[in-house]
């Protein structure tokens, strides 16, 4: 066991680094006051390699390993989780689906104009009767006169209202529950039926794009179908396999950036006469910021090591992100209590992080249901089918 980064992965959390200082964060607060999607941050991170980490070179990525990939997400997470979100979507959900499942063509003709930021891509399993259970997908596909047509709608879908490709999980065969799913790949442009609608005024994440896709008789070309009739189910899993693992390492940027912003103030802020971290209570909560944000890091790393093995990774991601999620919950209270009645202004930053970090425990997979995928596999008993 190695605990110390290689020579390549300490050069990419150095670059990221710089990257996230000089042109995420500057602007995170601004972009987060107006709802402003950052796409000009999107095109300055694929010339650094940044939007397609892990997908190998010969299909336009920086074929980096996945601890390079926590680094990259940390980063980008301690500056903004809504430009973290969009390129945990980009990446995690869109890019390794594709890469796993794809047919070669699939592959040649998505993920070069992905890894580059020319196309944007989203990932619609969730329905307005489909969050947790997501089996119970009723967006319909039926093949006719060679062509897929899609009826149905998806909801709460991050990046849907920008994205120029969309997978979506629909039902091909209502006889059966998780076999009867297949995704799809959606073009945007090239369709006529399908239309989205963004969700307004969310607590947070204003700089990232959530919308309701819909879909009314939209025809979509047969070979648009990705990973094989009845699939659909295993493909959405082996998604969030890897989306939660990038929400679990954007997190911990998030306990990062509270680390790094309540030390200062902590620092700074005199009360009776002295700075309030040499108070012991001040200086309790940061020992607690300190070691959630560690142990968070540490499963991160320990479920990027299995994929790095090519190993299953159900278990273990899910720990992480179980973890390391609860934990941005606990870090950013700790950090707006440091802060104050500062804390509670969007003139620093922990206001946006407090609100931003509060969805970690739902989407992907909420902490409930990670609980049952952890206890499942020590149990060998399942909460659900
Ligand atoms: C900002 C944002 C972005 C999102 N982006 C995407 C996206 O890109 N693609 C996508 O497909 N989806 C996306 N989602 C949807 C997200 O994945 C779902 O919200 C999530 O899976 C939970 O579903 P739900 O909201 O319907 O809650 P529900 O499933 O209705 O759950 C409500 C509550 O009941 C609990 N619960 C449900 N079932 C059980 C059970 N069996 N045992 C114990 N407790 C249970 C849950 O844990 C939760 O506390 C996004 C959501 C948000 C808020």
């Amino acid at each position: 066991m190695d605990f110390e980064l290689t020579q390549e992965q300490r050069l990419v959390k150095e670059m990221v680094k710089k990257f996230v200082d000089e042109e995420i964060i500057p602007v995170a607060r601004e972009n987060d006051m107006k709802c402003h999607f950052p796409r000009e941050i999107l095109k300055k991170m694929a010339p650094l390699g940044l939007l397609g980490a892990v997908i190998p070179e010969e299909y336009g990525g920086a074929g980096l390993d996945f601890i390079s990939h926590a680094i990259i997400t940390e980063e980008v997470g301690r500056g903004c989780s809504s430009v973290r979100t969009t390129l945990s979507v980009q990446v995690s959900l869109v890019e390794l689906l594709i890469f796993n499942w794809g047919t070669e063509e699939q592959k040649r003709k998505y993920l070069p104009r992905l890894c580059s930021g020319e196309i944007i891509g989203c990932f619609g399993l969730t329905e307005p009767n489909a969050g947790s259970d997501a089996a119970n997908v009723s967006t319909s596909a039926v093949l006719k006169g060679g062509k897929w047509i899609l009826n149905g709608t998806k909801t709460w879908i991050s990046n849907a209202g920008v994205a120029d490709i969309a997978i979506v999980i629909a039902r091909t065969d209502k006889t059966k529950k998780h076999e009867g799913l297949t995704a799809f790949i959606v073009e945007r442009d090239k369709v006529q039926g399908y239309q989205t609608r963004d969700i307004e005024n969310k607590l947070g994440l204003r700089a990232s794009n959530t919308a309701e896709m819909i879909f009314q008789d939209c025809a979509i070309p047969e070979e648009a179908m990705l990973g094989g009739v009845g699939n659909g189910f295993k493909l959405a899993m082996s998604a969030l396999d890897n989306g939660r693992f990038s929400v679990a390492a954007g997190c911990v940027g998030t306990c990062q950036a509270c680390i790094d912003a309540s030390v200062s103030y902590a620092r700074a802020r005199v009360q009776f006469d002295k700075p309030i971290g040499s108070f012991q209570l001040v200086q309790d909560m940061i020992a607690r910021m300190v070691v959630e944000t560690e142990a968070a890091r540490l499963l991160v790393y320990k479920a990027a090591h299995v994929k790095n093995k090519g190993e299953k990774s159900t278990f273990v991601t899910s720990i992480a992100k179980y973890f390391a999620s609860e934990a941005a919950q606990k870090v950013t209270y700790i950090a707006l209590q440091i802060h104050g009645a500062y804390g509670y202004s969007n003139e620093f930053p922990i206001e946006r992080h407090y609100r931003d970090a509060r969805v970690a425990t739902i989407y992907e997979g909420t902490s409930e249901i990670q609980k049952l995928i952890i206890a499942r596999e020590i149990l060998g008993l399942k909460a659900f089918a």
